[in-house]
């Protein structure tokens, strides 16, 4: 038992050597660990001493903390907050034989990158493709008087001439009311050598009392799309910027809640086709419900879209000032 738990922890100091890279003193760490079900967890006290953070809790509910993060999460459930955005874990944290667990990827490739801007990759930000939902035949979603293809347009003009002015060089998939296939929005975005992608959308489902925003990440390899059990086994072109992926979608989604005050229904992973095929560090942020009366007579008013599109714009430079700080 003792040496199959040394020698599961060696393996998983070398796995945090090599993502954490930065980090000086990880030899002086050792974070066990065991695989459940085919999957890495790592002993979660042992994490939180790694990035010097208490826990506190009990039964099934623990924050894990310090002056500056907060991470609540609920043995069992995939929900959990991070600094009090709401996002989701592909595996559920978990208690066995009294040690509390959390996944390995779960920690690298979306916690670790928010926690530790110095753990992020190097990526430089100057092209910034804005892709505004549907268009021309493809209405997207229908609210009782808008169609979702002009409201994500009119907020992608604002963010667009918004970006440009903090000097970014800015191209959108379409200026106007036309259809673009999701296999041209990615063309679009490669032919231009963008650095970011942002997707912008609004939601609808039938019950007309949901409304909130929710950012949607591609789902990294090996991992579950949220609300799906199956596991996506294949890396797509996505794939290569998870970790950046995972901080700029924080940035973003928690500025776009901070203006609208709507409800956070998280940051979602999904393989979506323009974040499959995306060639660069990509987000598809759905804006609000056109199904909600209240959030419907929201999105359709230019000032409400202008805060958006203002929120979104702080967030590239915020995401921008991590790396820079990296
Ligand atoms: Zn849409």
């Amino acid at each position: 038992m003792i040496v199959s738990i040394i020698k599961s922890c060696k393996i998983c100091c070398l796995l945090l050597i090599t993502v954490l890279t930065s980090f000086e003193s990880i030899a002086e760490f050792s974070i066990r660990s065991q695989k459940i079900g085919g999957t890495n967890f790592l002993y979660l006290h042992d994490v939180a001493n790694y990035f010097g953070l208490n826990i506190r809790g009990q039964k099934k509910n623990y924050s894990v903390y310090s002056d500056q993060h907060n991470i609540k999460i609920t043995l069992g459930s995939r929900k959990f907050s991070i600094n009090s955005i709401v996002a989701y874990f592909a595996n559920a944290p978990r208690l066995s034989k009294n040690v509390l667990l959390i996944s390995e990827p779960d920690m690298t490739l979306f916690i670790d990158p928010i926690l530790r801007p110095n753990g992020l990759p190097q990526h430089s930000i100057n092209r910034i493709v804005i892709d505004p939902g549907h268009g021309g035949k493809d209405k997207g979603a229908i609210g009782d008087r808008y169609l979702e293809k002009n409201i994500n347009l009119s907020i992608s003009k604002y963010l667009a001439a918004m970006l440009e002015k903090k000097g970014y060089n800015v191209l959108l998939t379409r200026h106007n009311d036309s259809y673009i296939s999701l296999k041209r929005r990615g063309n679009i975005t490669r032919e231009f050598n963008g650095d970011l992608f942002i997707s912008v959308h609004c939601n609808a489902v039938t019950r007309s009392n949901v409304s909130g925003v929710e950012s949607y990440i591609v789902t990294p390899k090996g991992l579950r799309s949220t609300g799906k059990t199956r596991i996506q086994s294949k890396n797509v072109s996505g794939n290569r910027f998870d970790k950046l992926n995972a901080r700029f979608a924080f940035e973003l989604h928690k500025r776009i809640l901070s203006v609208t005050n709507s409800i956070d229904r998280g940051i979602k992973y999904n393989r979506f086709q323009v974040l499959r095929e995306a060639s660069c560090p990509a987000i598809l942020v759905e804006t609000g419900f056109l199904s909600n009366p209240g959030e419907e007579k929201a999105l359709a008013n230019s000032s409400y879209q202008k805060k958006i599109a203002i929120s979104l714009a702080n967030g590239v430079i915020a995401f921008h000032n991590a790396l820079n700080n990296n």
